[in-house]
């Protein structure tokens, strides 16, 4: 496993020397969008953006290490790499002894819930043994949008990964697809409404309502934002980033689904993110920077990613 090698500039050691140069006197491509800067001129480099969830292995158009050297390059320090199912948990436990800014999330999607099984947890604990760049377990949760599997396999799955979480205290990333009423109850049961501490997790890729926002911060949860966010149709979802404080949101890609609306047809890769970031950051009147640096803070506390380093 690669060693962390200091607190702050790491992110510039996995470029080789050829592309160093270049990155010191970096702009930011794709700067034909009009990001909400703070009333100082600010450096854009001082600070910096998370994907909390990308899905390196599922990129067809680009290879995971151009992904992760390209998303450098536009200021994502750090990239959750998350696992959908068995095959890719592995490739996500992959990615983060690969590079050094990829951290794993291990775990089953709804959708393959069906083929989750008691040697699906064992297959799961041993990779949480051997690599201490695992952060979190998901993505797990419900999906009654397509229904690949059947629900009761759905909650099985998910209660099974819920536990998980809970023995090795790690956090959950949940999947919630036309789900809300199910996902509260087991939600309020975990948490002990919001009263068991032990119980961490984020809803990715939120697409509830208003209500079901404040039903999971009252519990402690936080809410992950996409590209969907910038989707033209997307008022109510705007009317949610607008109420949720910006001290429990995490940005994210989603990649390779769910381009941001500025990069629509194109493959998603996480360093797009920023166009998510500079949402929040026009729908909430704050500065870009104050956006970045927020929701990286609330990631990197969420996910451990100071103290996971061996
Ligand atoms: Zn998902
Ligand atoms: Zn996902």
């Amino acid at each position: 496993m690669q060693v962390r090698t200091g607190n702050s500039n790491n992110a510039a050691v996995l470029l080789n020397a050829e592309n160093s140069e270049k990155i010191e006197n970096r702009e930011i491509p794709d700067s034909n969008i009009s990001f909400v800067s703070s009333s100082k001129a600010t450096d854009s480099r001082s600070y910096y953006f998370i994907d909390t969830h990308a899905h390196l292995d599922m990129l067809k158009q680009m290879t995971p290490d151009f992904a992760v050297s390209e998303s450098e390059r536009q200021q994502v320090k750090y990239i959750i790499n998350i696992g959908s199912d068995l095959p890719g948990s592995i490739k996500s436990s992959e990615y983060a002894f690969r590079f050094e800014n990829v951290f794993a999330a291990v775990g089953v999607h709804p959708h393959d819930a069906q083929d989750f099984d008691e040697s699906t947890i064992k297959e799961l604990e041993s990779l949480i043994a051997r690599n201490k760049k695992i952060v979190a377990i998901g993505e797990t949760g419900f999906d009654y949008f397509r229904n690949l599997s059947p629900k009761d396999s759905q909650k099985k799955a998910f209660i099974s990964q819920i536990e998980l979480a809970l023995k090795y205290r790690l956090p959950l990333v949940i999947h919630d697809r036309d789900a809300h009423e199910d996902m509260l109850s087991i939600l309020k049961h975990f948490s002990d409404n919001g009263n068991n501490k032990d119980f961490r997790a984020v809803i990715h890729c939120f697409s509830g309502d208003r209500r079901f926002a404040f039903d999971c911060l009252e519990m402690g949860l936080f809410i992950s934002f996409t590209g969907v966010i910038t989707f033209l149709n997307a008022k109510e979802l705007v009317n949610t980033v607008r109420e949720v404080p910006i001290d429990r949101i995490f940005v994210e890609t989603d990649a390779p689904f769910l381009a941001p609306q500025e990069k629509r047809g194109q493959e998603n890769y996480p360093g797009f993110v920023k166009y998510i970031a500079n949402k929040i950051a026009e729908i909430k009147q704050l500065p870009l920077e104050v956006v970045a640096r927020t929701t990286s803070k609330n990631a990197e506390d969420f996910f451990n990613l100071f103290n996971c380093w061996s």
